[in-house]
């Protein structure tokens, strides 16, 4: 008998996700994860809850807080005494928000019976895993039904500025500065970008400098979305410089140079620390033996099928190591899905196209679905409806009214094709608009549903009723 029915390698959302869903359906599985907390201690979760999206959304909710306290209080009619940054109190709960979810993972393996092993694994062939443990001592070879190969990704190396750790950094370490830089740089304004120079820049940065390659802010993004949130961004103080190609780095012990150029010539940018938020890429380095023949597409991605199959009989692979958008959610829900076709016989994709995306700034981004460019250059007909937050009663009393609501729907039969949220808690209001592209549902659909008043998920209704200009809250009737 194999040694286990299923051995996932990497315990990041995609990974641990797999692997609780195979033990719930019965299947005796393995998870093999290098990860080590600080203190060298195991720990589950990966990336995202390690160094990636709970570290990152723990600061940004307490510099939020602390722009608040400073910053509009008092327009609410709260006094209060002096308002001081005590940072090291900050990450220490930052800290243990992260401690209290992996130790979670964890808990639930017990509660599963999944062993965790932790090393680092390897395929050997399609029913064999190499473990190398993470204390050392000799590898070993493990025989499995079926492999998941979950490893997530690695942030991009810039040649042109060496992270060094110290004064150059990546994601990782800016989530972990013990003094707040007074002039910070930022290479690449991506969604890593913005959302660690909106958290330094809340806490007190002078001068946040944000230098990017693209002509275009957030191509990804539906364009009068992007629009909108370079102006908000600008105007809390985000310098970002588009069009500018970083040539080189030069670092010393008090700052770092960093010499660019863009459309008007070369340029030199002085800063106290400088990060690199230029992009992720698969981390599928030595994930299989040569031998294995195991087939990665040219990012260096695990090649798979709409199912997640890759190209060898039993294996697997899924989330950040494959095609898709890089996010915990895609991978989780790639990861019940191989479970389900494993352990239940189930098969059902994930819809890539009905992916939320969100971006944690203030306000926040959130897309489902088509951008209004895309449309265009597809020849897709459609029509718009908008709806402002400024015009939304819950957006006025909690006094955060920037941004708007776009609905995009089909001109020919009113399918929704794509809903785009710049505003407070757009990352929670985008699921009612995937709910409904999941459905198949219309703007008309969104637009006689009943929503609760005062709240701002209004502004979503009345979006999709300005579709047929009926929005009831503009005058302004907009397209
Ligand atoms: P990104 O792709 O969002 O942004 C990187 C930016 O760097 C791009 O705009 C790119 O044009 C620019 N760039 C690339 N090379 C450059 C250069 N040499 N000089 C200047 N600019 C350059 O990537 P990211 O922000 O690093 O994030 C990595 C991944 O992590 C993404 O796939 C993202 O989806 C994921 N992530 C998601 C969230 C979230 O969902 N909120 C948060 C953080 C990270």
């Amino acid at each position: 008998m194999a040694d286990y029915d299923v051995i996932v390698i990497g315990g990041g959302p995609a990974g641990y996700t797999a692997a609780i869903r195979c033990a719930q359906l019965g299947l005796r599985t393995a998870c093999i994860d290098r990860w080590r907390r600080p203190d060298g201690a195991p720990a589950l979760g990966g990336t995202c809850l390690n160094a990636g999206c709970i570290p990152s959304k723990a600061l940004l909710d307490s510099s939020e807080l602390y722009r608040l306290a400073r910053e509009e209080l008092a327009e609410h009619g709260v006094k209060v005494g002096e308002v001081r940054l005590d940072l090291r109190r900050m990450m220490a709960r930052k800290e243990a928000v992260v401690r209290r979810l992996t130790d979670g993972i964890a808990t639930l393996f017990a509660a599963n019976g999944i062993e965790h092993l932790h090393g680092t694994g390897r395929l050997l062939s399609p029913r064999r895993v190499e473990l190398a443990p993470a204390e050392g001592g000799e590898a070993r070879a493990l025989s499995c039904g079926h492999v998941i190969l979950a490893p997530g990704s690695e942030p991009i190396e810039l040649e042109v500025a060496p992270v060094d750790g110290e004064r150059v950094v990546d994601s990782s370490g800016a989530l972990a500065f013990a003094s707040v830089p007074r002039r910070l740089g930022i290479i690449g304004a991506g969604v890593i970008g913005l959302e660690l120079g909106s958290v330094w820049r809340r806490l007190g940065s002078e001068e946040v400098v944000l230098l990017e390659a693209q002509e275009t802010f957030l191509p990804a993004c539906d364009h009068r979305i992007a629009q909108e949130a370079f102006r908000l961004f600008t105007a809390q103080g985000l310098d970002i410089r588009l069009g500018a190609r970083v040539t080189g780095t030069r670092t010393g012990r008090r700052q770092v140079t960093v010499r660019y150029e863009d459309g008007t010539g070369a340029h030199e940018l002085r800063v106290d620390r400088l990060i690199v938020a230029v992009g992720r890429r698969p981390a599928t380095e030595g994930i299989a033996a040569p031998e294995c023949e195991l087939v990665l597409d040219e990012r260096g991605a695990v090649h798979v099928d709409e199912l997640c199959r890759t190209s060898l009989p039993g294996v697997w692979a899924i989330g950040d190591a494959v095609r898709g958008p890089m996010l915990a959610h895609k991978g989780a829900e790639e990861g019940i899905c191989v479970a389900e076709q494993i352990g239940a016989g189930r098969t059902e994709p994930v819809d890539l196209g009905r992916v939320p995306a969100v971006i944690y700034t203030h306000p926040e981004i959130a897309w489902v679905g088509a951008t209004e460019q895309a449309l265009k250059a597809e020849g897709v007909a459609y029509r718009v409806g908008t709806f402002p937050f400024a015009a939304s009663g819950r957006a006025q009393a909690l006094g955060q009214t920037a941004g708007l609501v776009k609905v995009l729907a089909s001109a020919e039969d009113d399918t929704l094709l794509g809903v785009h949220v710049i505003g407070p808690w757009a990352s929670e209001l985008i699921a009612e608009a995937v709910l409904a592209m999941e459905f198949g549902g219309s703007s008309e659909d969104l637009a006689r549903i009943v929503h609760a008043h005062p709240t701002l998920s209004e502004a979503v209704h009345e979006a999709a009723m300005s579709v047929e200009r009926r929005a009831i809250h503009l005058f302004a009737r907009r397209g």
